[in-house]
């Protein structure tokens, strides 16, 4: 028989985690705070009370809302908790996911922090990867049974090194938006069609810079070659103050350019306008 798995947190994610693990063949119990959440899910076995729910199952698999709400939700049930296994894939911060793991500790409750770097439609499909940290003994018992979700990615036995990674790559996602998010009020601010430039020139000028992210990490990692940077800092701070000026004379908020626009001018100001953005990535971190 597949490893019995119990889900707790019925929310869009933790209905399409227990909707994975019962179609790959897991008996599957699920939790939520409020009854009916998820009433198109079959095959699980909704238990009455969140005590039924993990006395069902070794593997108990948690996706709440906040790792604040996971906290009160497990606190009083600790007792039932120990010696199971609870996998956290709730959100949160590197802090909260250590804080949890000496919790669990303490209850004799073998701990995996995970950050699912997937929305729900892409749990169980190719693209989905899960990124786990904390127990390696929890993690190579059920990398079976987790596989069944996304990739599964152990990166450290630091309970926090999920979270932190979970959170780097969102903070990517995320600088991307807020780029993607200017361009359009940019363009939208005059007779620009938005689908057409998307289409046309955002996306393949954004994916040709993907390529050149990977050299930012080695400059970082290794040292730049002295003179390599092809395009210097003291040369982008000069051309950033177009791109505020620009939003300015068109009508456009510059608020979410800005703090990159006096990085550049600080980096230039210290030193390093001959260098390339791995030094940005240095003066972030010294602050
Ligand atoms: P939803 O808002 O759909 O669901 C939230 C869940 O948390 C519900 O089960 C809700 O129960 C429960 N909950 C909220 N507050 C409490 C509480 N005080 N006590 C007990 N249970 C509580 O969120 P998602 O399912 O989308 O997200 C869950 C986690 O997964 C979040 O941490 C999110 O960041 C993460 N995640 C989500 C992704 C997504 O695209 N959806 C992508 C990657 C990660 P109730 O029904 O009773 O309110």
């Amino acid at each position: 028989m597949k490893t019995p798995v119990t889900v707790l947190g019925l929310g869009a994610m933790g209905a399409a985690l227990a909707r994975a693990f019962a179609a790959a063949g897991h008996p599957t119990t699920v939790w939520n705070r409020t009854p009916g959440r998820a009433p198109d899910l079959t095959d699980v076995t909704r238990a009455k009370s969140i005590g039924d729910a993990i006395a069902a199952s070794p593997l108990v698999v948690v996706c709440l809302l906040t790792n604040d709400t996971v906290h009160d939700t497990l606190e009083p049930i600790a007792p039932e908790l120990a010696g199971r296994s609870v996998v956290n894939l709730t959100n949160g911060t590197p802090e909260q996911a250590r804080r949890m793991a000496d919790w669990a500790a303490q209850q004799g409750v073998d701990y995996l922090d995970g950050g699912i770097m997937a929305v729900p439609d892409m749990i169980g499909g190719p693209a989905a990867f899960i990124l786990y940290s904390g127990s390696p003994v929890a993690f190579e018992k059920y990398q079976p049974a987790l596989a069944v979700l996304a990739r599964p990615l152990f990166v450290g036995s630091d309970a926090g090194l999920a979270a932190l990674q979970d959170l780097s790559l969102l903070t990517g996602m995320y600088g991307m938006f807020a780029g993607v998010t200017h361009a359009l009020a940019l363009v939208s601010s005059e007779k620009v069609s938005p689908t057409a430039f998307t289409q046309d020139l955002l996306v393949p000028w954004l994916t040709a810079m993907l390529g050149t992210v990977q050299q930012i990490a080695k400059d970082l990692e290794y040292g730049a070659e002295p003179g390599a940077a092809g395009s210097n800092l003291a040369m982008q701070a000069a051309a950033f103050g177009n791109l505020i000026d620009a939003s300015r004379g068109q009508g456009v908020d510059p608020g979410l350019l800005t703090p990159m626009g006096d990085l550049l001018k600080r980096a230039v100001e210290q030193g390093h306008g001959d260098e390339d953005l791995a030094a940005l990535v240095r003066l972030l971190s010294e602050r």
